[in-house]
């Protein structure tokens, strides 16, 4: 581990992508690799463990993409040509007999012999029976040939793909009725700060109510993570160190408050006493001040405590540095171009991740950005990047994050 951006000494700020780069590589050192079988319906926000590769080829034989009538081009001359067998979805057809066609419903097998399908939109069945084809017809026109998807051998899902309804759907479409996937990581939150107390309970003089603690064990949850709930930690050193020290069984413990500038900073004493620490004030705007390290062997994240900048470092952090654990690799959000709704006169040395809405194509942003301001973020659906050193006119094209994306 290399320590880093030591606090206060020159004032210079590290940029979100070093310091993703080096959470990252920390992941990549201690990947979880411990898998579990599940049953398809269960894998659901989980890491698939290792290859899926096909044992089918899909479709496994040539089908019927639309209702109506099956022939063999070679046999049509432009007159109607006779039915001379149905096939449904789920039968077994017998090979086209020359000189006629079959009637065919979506998905059914494709009589051998039959090299193209006419919708029966452009038919004219004639009162006898035969059936008159009224446009030009291709060979292989409406057949979706056998392997069309997927062919056995082939890959088709990566170690390290999210699970999610259309990953169980595709498994489920190869016959899969289980897979491997990596174990949850356990992750363990505290919610530091004297000046708090859980809902439910009186407020006190100078306290407040702890909001992180529930958005950080739902979001894990999500995350597909046992979550340990560390409940809150007062701002002293000896019950720091005894609750990190209970907490040895976990694969990280997430903290947050406590990191700020001039404050008591009893997390990073316990770390620097029984383990390693780096302090980085990173160039993000909200968060700044960010913990990074491990207490005995255990990785240990301290997250700013103002709930903005917990979320905001959270999301673009903790939680791909989580899933690189897990070993997903594309572990960065989608971001998308769109045109500012407002204006950013001043440039900012700190990326800022404004909580932002798109209206009518543009993106515009909550009242109120401070970092202790939640509510930005619930009427929020997205982040809205402005990097560092940026001005921004109406119209300039900003990166925007949906909050869906990464809070699943
Ligand atoms: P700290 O990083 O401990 O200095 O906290 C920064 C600000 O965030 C302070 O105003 C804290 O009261 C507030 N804060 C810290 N932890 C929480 C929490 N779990 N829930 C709500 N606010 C918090
Ligand atoms: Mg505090």
């Amino acid at each position: 581990m290399n320590p880093v951006g030591k606090p206060g000494k020159t004032g210079s700020l590290l940029p979100v992508e070093a310091a993703l780069e080096r959470l990252l590589d920390m992941a990549d050192a201690s990947r979880i690799v411990e898998c579990e079988h599940l049953p398809l319906a269960q894998v659901e926000g989980r890491v698939l463990a290792e290859d899926l590769i096909s044992t089918l080829d899909l479709p496994p034989w040539p089908n019927s993409a639309m209702d109506g009538y099956a022939l063999n081009l070679a046999d049509w001359q432009g007159e109607p040509l006779p039915v001379s067998q149905t096939v449904f979805a789920g039968q077994s057809p017998q090979p086209l007999e020359s000189g006629t066609c079959a009637r065919i419903f979506t998905g059914a097998p494709l009589p051998p012999g039959a090299d193209c399908v006419e919708m029966q939109e452009n038919v004219d069945v004639q009162p006898d029976g035969p059936v008159r084809f009224l446009e030009p017809l291709k060979a292989g026109q409406n057949i979706r040939p056998q392997g069309q998807e997927t062919t056995i051998g082939e890959m088709v899902l990566q170690a390290g793909t999210r699970l999610g309804p259309i990953e169980q759907g595709l498994a489920a479409s190869l016959g899969c009725a289980g897979l491997n996937v990596v174990r949850k990581p356990r992750v363990a939150v505290l919610s530091t700060g004297d000046e708090l107390v859980e809902p439910g309970q009186a407020l006190g003089p100078g306290q407040i109510y702890n909001s992180n603690r529930v958005l950080l064990c739902s979001w894990l949850q999500r995350l597909g993570c046992e979550v340990i709930d560390g409940g809150i930690l007062p701002d002293d050193l000896p019950t720091t160190r005894a609750r990190l020290g209970e907490l040895q069984d976990v694969d990280l413990i997430l903290s947050t408050g406590g990191v700020s500038v001039g404050e008591a900073d009893f997390l990073g004493i316990a770390l620097r006493e029984e383990g390693e620490l780096a302090l980085w004030k990173l160039a993000i705007k909200p968060g700044k001040p960010l913990t990074f390290g491990h207490f005995r062997n255990v990785p240990v994240i301290g997250l700013p405590g103002n709930p903005a900048s917990t979320l905001v470092t959270f999301a673009l952090l903790a939680r791909p540095y989580l899933l690189r654990r897990l070993g997903v690799q594309n572990v960065e959000p989608l971001k998308f171009a769109v045109p500012a709704g407002f204006g950013w006169p001043v440039a900012g040395n700190r990326r800022e991740y404004l909580r932002g809405r798109l209206e009518q194509g543009r993106a515009i942003i909550y009242r109120n950005q401070s970092s202790g301001v939640l509510r930005s973020a619930a009427w929020a659906d997205g982040l809205v990047e402005v990097r560092e050193g940026r001005t921004l006119s109406e119209g300039d094209e900003v990166s925007f994050i949906a909050l869906s994306e990464l809070l699943g």
